[in-house]
């Protein structure tokens, strides 16, 4: 998670395919051939729409795209000529297994779900907005901590084997983090508290361990917290290169939670693959993220839905008059220095508030925010799809509707290349080459 939204604002990786068939699937697996007639297509190689394009599926994979197809014999056709298609959205920074009330707080809700809502319901509870997220036309998400101990693994295999219906899910088990994790105010003696949800590092030849327990234990990715807002502490640049060194080893990512722009630094030195946050990166940071090929990652929140948290927010921490202007502004200007700097975005919503919508829903509404900062929709698209897949290691098999990739496609009803907000009428989800929402 980022930290009180209301008060400041080459992985080894099996893709799919493990098991598929063991579980009793939700929706049952489609198997056979498949042709998509598509009206608008996006292509997010090139970050514009072409038409009138034919898509080929067989079981789990796109086969072909192009114009006028022959349809091979006994395949199943489907019309999608009045919606715009797109490949299935990836979000960067999801919580599946957190989601708190603002009116309660960051710090007892953290505390809650460790002491009482414990890992094996968090994963119940995660599975149910897994399929929200798919409803929503998420085919992917990367998953970075505040699982418990490990139940984002769980819910990860439990999609994968074919239990549950969910978004592909890459997750990165306990984040690994300086001391008191993301409780401020913690007493020492309870600092357990923080170690069931954080994997505290103290050192950097205890940092490398604790890569090598997260990858050997499931992860796909490491998460690292190269400053724990609200709390006040870093990691040291030693441990964070001896993480990113171990990563490398194991050939595995690493996303870094970094809010200033020390912490941004820093990170980005170590050699991270993508800064998380970044609320308050300066020029010469972006210079430095575009020069080592270190991906950005703005979980902004967009303004109808800012306003509705500050609604809902505790008499206390309402903020003071004119402070979401205030908060829009800055996003927007950073993310506007960050285009200029031609620093590589990856949507990511960080959405682990209720807001009334579910929460796939509500994450995808991190595009609007993007819109909301000037953003074109064309390269929101982009960054939600080609440069996402990219960050995940993906590239050419997600995010995109090429031969060779995963059939991950949705459809949406208007044109979101003029309004981005089209995105919100999803007709039809695609995911593995397996239909969850729309004609059959
Ligand atoms: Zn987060």
């Amino acid at each position: 998670m980022g930290h009180r939204i209301g008060l400041q604002i080459a992985a080894v990786w099996v893709l799919c395919c493990t098991l598929q068939f063991s579980g009793q699937g939700q929706t049952p697996r489609d198997t056979g051939i498949t042709v998509i007639h598509a009206g608008r297509l996006f292509d997010s190689e090139r970050g514009l729409f072409v038409t009138n394009r034919d898509i080929v599926i067989k079981n789990n994979r796109v086969d072909a795209v192009g114009e006028d197809l022959a349809v091979p014999t006994g395949a199943r056709e489907i019309d999608l000529r009045g919606l715009s298609i797109l490949p299935g959205l990836i979000d960067v920074h999801v919580h599946l297994l957190y989601l708190e009330d603002v009116v309660k707080g960051s710090f007892s809700e953290g505390v809650n779900a460790v002491v009482k809502e414990g890992t094996p319901l968090r994963a119940l509870h995660g599975a149910a907005r897994a399929r929200t997220f798919l409803s929503a036309g998420i085919t992917t998400v990367r998953d970075l901590g505040n699982s418990g101990q490990f139940g984002d693994i769980a819910l990860r295999d439990a999609i994968n084997d074919g239990s549950l219906d969910g978004p592909r899910m890459l997750v990165s088990g306990p984040g690994l983090s300086p001391e008191g994790g993301q409780f401020p105010g913690l007493q020492q003696k309870h600092k357990a508290i923080a170690e069931e949800e954080y994997r505290i590092v103290r050192g950097p030849e205890d940092a490398a361990l604790a890569v090598r327990e997260n990858v050997i234990y499931g992860a796909n990715l490491i998460k690292i917290y190269s400053n724990n807002t609200p709390n006040r502490a870093y990691l040291s640049l030693a441990e964070m290169q001896s993480i990113v060194e171990e990563a490398k080893m194991l050939g595995v990512k690493v996303a870094a939670h970094a809010t200033n722009n020390a912490a941004v630094w820093r990170a980005a030195q170590a050699g991270v693959s993508s800064i998380e946050h970044g609320y308050q990166v300066e020029d010469s940071t972006l210079s430095l993220m575009k020069q080592r090929g270190v991906v950005f990652v703005p979980t902004d929140v967009d303004s109808a839905t800012i306003s509705a948290l500050m609604e809902r927010a505790p008499a206390e921490e309402k903020p003071p008059e004119g402070w979401i202007q205030q908060y829009l502004n800055r996003s927007r200007n950073r993310l506007q220095r960050a285009l200029k700097a031609g620093v590589t975005i990856a949507a990511g919503s960080d959405m682990y508030v209720k807001t009334g919508r579910t929460q796939g829903e509500a994450a995808k509404r991190v595009l609007f925010a993007y819109a909301d900062a000037g953003m074109p929709p064309l390269q929101i698209l982009q960054a939600a799809t080609w440069n996402a897949a990219e960050l995940l290691g993906a590239k050419n098999r997600l995010g995109v509707i090429k031969a060779g990739a995963f059939a991950d496609i949705i459809a949406v009803d208007g044109n979101p290349d003029l309004d981005i907000h089209a995105i919100e009428k999803v007709r039809f989800v695609m995911k593995d080459g397996t239909i969850y929402v729309g004609k059959k």
